[in-house]
C-alpha cells in the first residue's frame, strides 16, 4: 500500500491474480463474462450473506492482506453455517486507492487461495474499481441448503437448553494484546488469542450437523458478543434467557488472562468476533446432541443456560443474578 504505485489495469490484475481463484468453477465463465452462473441442486434454496471491510474502520491498511482477505471470506463462511448452509462460492468488490501495489493484491489473493481450499468455496465474480477513499472491500458469499431445514433466529421456545461451540472471549482478549494489554500473559497464550481474532474459525461442519441432526430450533453466529447475539435470538423469538456465567467455554489462554483478572469474564459474555455458533435445542434431545458431537470431532459444545418465557436476559454469577436491559449490546 506505500510508495509509488506500480500496478497494471484492471484486467490485467484479474486475470493474474482472480481468475486463478475461479478456475476450479465453470459457472464463473473464467471471470470473463458479464455475469456468473451459479447452480443449486435441484430443489435447494440459494442463500446470500454480504459483508463490506473499510480500512481505518474495519482493518488497519498495515495488517498483512492475506489475513484481511481471510478474515473477510471467513464472516461470511460463518454466515453461512450459522445458515446451516454448504458454501458453493462468492463474489468480491474491491474499492482500491490509487496507492495499492500489485504486491498488495497478490498478498490478498493468496490469503483467499489458502482458504478455499480449506473451505470449498470458489470465487464466481465480483468487480474491482478505483476510489479516491479509503481501501473498500465487499464480499458476497453464496451457500444452499435444503428448503424448511435453514438454522432461522426466531425459533426458540421456552424450556429450550442454550449451547455454544468452541470457546468464548478468545478473539475480545485477541484484540486486547494487539492493543499492548494482557503483557503478564505467556507469550504463546498471547499469539493464540491474536490467532482467534484474526483468522477466525467459520463453523461450518457443525452447521450441517445441526441441520442434518436436526438439533437446532434457533441458531447464529456470535459476532457481535454472546449476550448480544443470544438477545436477537431472545428478541425475534419472543423469549428470555438465563446464561450460567460459571458454563462458559474458556480456552487455556482465557483461563490464563482470568486467573489474574477475574472482571475479564466480561470479554467472554460480551466481547465479539468469536464467530461460535449459538443455538438452542429440547433438553430432552440428548441422542441427537451425541450425533452431532460425533460429526465435529474435538470441538466442544457446551450447554450454557436455558431459554425462559420472560423477556428478560439474566447472567447467573456466583455471587447472584443480573438482568440485562433490553439492548445489551453495550454490556462490558
Ligand atoms: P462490467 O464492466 O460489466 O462490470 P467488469 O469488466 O467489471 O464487467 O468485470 C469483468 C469480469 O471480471 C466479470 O466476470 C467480473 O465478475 C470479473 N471481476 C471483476 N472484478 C472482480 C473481482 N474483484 N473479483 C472477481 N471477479 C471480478
Ligand atoms: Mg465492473
Amino acid at each position: 500500500m506505500r510508495g509509488e504505485p506500480s500496478r497494471p489495469g484492471e484486467f490485467e490484475l484479474i486475470a493474474r491474480h482472480f481468475r486463478p481463484l475461479a478456475a476450479k468453477y465453470p459457472g464463473a465463465l473464467d471471470l470473463g463474462d458479464d455475469a456468473a452462473l451459479i447452480e443449486v441442486r435441484p430443489g435447494w434454496r440459494l442463500v446470500a450473506t454480504a459483508d463490506a471491510l473499510i480500512a481505518g474502520v474495519h482493518f488497519l491498511a498495515s495488517d498483512p492482506p492475506s489475513d484481511i482477505a481471510r478474515k473477510m471470506l471467513r464472516v461470511n463462511l460463518s454466515d453461512l453455517a450459522a445458515m446451516g448452509a454448504e458454501p458453493l462460492a462468492y463474489l468480491m468488490t474491491l474499492a482500491l486507492p490509487s496507492d495499492t501495489d500489485e504486491a498488495w493484491i497478490a498478498a490478498f489473493a493468496e490469503g483467499l487461495a489458502a482458504d478455499q481450499a480449506q473451505f470449498a468455496i470458489v470465487l464466481a465474480g465480483g468487480d474491482t474499481v478505483a476510489t479516491v477513499g479509503p481501501l473498500a472491500l465487499s464480499l458476497t458469499a453464496l451457500g444452499q441448503v435444503e428448503p424448511g431445514t435453514e438454522l432461522r433466529r426466531n425459533a426458540g421456545r421456552a424450556g429450550d437448553v442454550v449451547l455454544v461451540s468452541g470457546t468464548l472471549g478468545d478473539a475480545a482478549l485477541g484484540l486486547r494484546v494487539c492493543r499492548g494489554e494482557l503483557a503478564g500473559l505467556a507469550p504463546e497464550l498471547r499469539a493464540l488469542l491474536v490467532q482467534r481474532y484474526r483468522i477466525p474459525e467459520p463453523r461450518l461442519a457443525l452447521g450441517r450437523a445441526l441441520v442434518r441432526g436436526r438439533l437446532a430450533r434457533a441458531a447464529l453466529d456470535v459476532s457481535d458478543g454472546l449476550l448480544a447475539d443470544l438477545g436477537h435470538i431472545c428478541e425475534t423469538s419472543g423469549l428470555g434467557a438465563v446464561v450460567e456465567a460459571g458454563r462458559l467455554p474458556l480456552s487455556p489462554a482465557a483461563q490464563a488472562a482470568l486467573a489474574g483478572t477475574p472482571q475479564l469474564i466480561g470479554d467472554a459474555l460480551g466481547g465479539g468476533d468469536d464467530y461460535e455458533l449459538l443455538f438452542t435445542a429440547r433438553p430432552s434431545w440428548r441422542g441427537r446432541l451425541r450425533a452431532v458431537q460425533s460429526h465435529v470431532g474435538d470441538l466442544p459444545i457446551t450447554r450454557i443456560g436455558i431459554v425462559t418465557r420472560d423477556s428478560r436476559l439474566t447472567v447467573r454469577t456466583a455471587e447472584g443474578d443480573r438482568d440485562l436491559p433490553a439492548g445489551f449490546e453495550h454490556f462490558r
